[in-house]
């Protein structure tokens, strides 16, 4: 469940709890979590978190700390009398006296990893990843899009999924960009029109921005995020709401499985053969060519 936003949301809070801070302590509640000696880390100083697609990357000073949180993984502050967490699988201790204690990856279903990777190494780790480009906070043109997913022939929600041309995108974030775009996501990629491609460079990081707003909110409140999968509110416009109204027309979110994955869209907003997408049902003419209609598409790009 955690894709880029949430990731970065977590990088953002992890990097408040943790930078400038002194590892003392890494315990591995679960022996398989980790790939690396624990006590490496001991004495070493966090300089700082970032994000790199959904890996987080916590830099000390002669190695960096990565996580990716797969399905169910988040970090969470650990308050100084806390007991362990059901669901913990790696605590990191900090040294005092300052609040948090440390922090936790609590990952219920198990398939979060943790390894310990020198700096030295770092970025040749990472070129084992093959991670594209980062989609968010650069700005990205339609041209841009289009040329990252040359040469495929597959539905576009499928290749939005690709981490080797485009990084950091998941299930959901494929089928929210989709609907803010107007474009079905069974579409193949070839089939895509430049102002198609347009209105995904708008949507994704409008998408980004949103939830970071929404989640960002969540997170202040309560400390840390439940995700939408585990029962935590739902932030999406079409994602988990199969049988709820569009929020844009009003017609009925369909969900299909789509490449395995659960794929959510509005059949009114995102045609399947890319035609005419108008933004109120009542201007829906037979008179509208098909490039007149493409065009009329970009406002859906919010
Ligand atoms: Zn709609």
């Amino acid at each position: 469940m955690p894709e880029l936003p949430e990731v970065e949301l977590m990088c953002r809070a992890l990097h408040g709890w943790s930078a400038g801070r002194e590892v003392t302590g890494l315990w591995p509640t679960d022996p398989t979590v980790l790939d690396g000696p624990a006590d490496r880390l001991v004495g070493q100083r966090i300089r700082g978190v970032r994000r790199r697609a959904k890996y987080l990357l916590l830099e000390l000073d002669r190695d960096v700390l990565v996580l990716h949180l797969r399905m169910t993984g988040k970090v969470v502050a650990l308050p100084t009398d806390g007991a362990p967490r059901p669901g913990t699988r790696l605590q990191v201790r900090l040294r005092g006296p300052q609040e948090p204690w440390g922090v936790a990856l609590v990952d219920p279903r198990r398939l979060a990893q943790a390894w310990i990777v020198s700096a030295e190494q770092l970025s040749r780790w990472l070129d084992t990843r093959e991670l594209g480009p980062e989609p968010w906070p650069e700005a990205r043109d339609g041209a841009w899009w289009a040329a990252r997913f040359q040469g495929l022939r597959a539905p576009i929600k499928a290749a939005l999924l690709r981490q080797d041309r485009v990084a950091g995108l998941g299930n959901i974030c494929a089928s929210e960009v989709l609907w803010r775009a107007g474009v079905h996501p069974s579409r193949p990629v070839p089939s895509l029109q430049p102002p198609e491609w347009e209105a995904l460079a708008r949507a994704v990081p409008a998408f980004v921005d949103h939830v970071l707003a929404v989640e960002g909110a969540t997170m202040a409140r309560d400390g840390e995020l439940t995700y939408v999968n585990q029962g935590g509110a739902n932030p999406f416009e079409v994602y988990g709401r199969a049988g709820q109204a569009c929020p844009r027309c009003g017609a009925t979110v369909q969900r299909e499985q789509l490449a395995g994955r659960g794929t959510f869209w509005c059949p009114r907003c995102q045609p399947p053969d890319g035609a005419a997408v108008p933004s109120r049902p009542e201007r829906r003419s037979r008179a509208r060519t098909r490039s007149s209609s493409s065009s009329g598409s970009k406002g859906l790009g919010r």
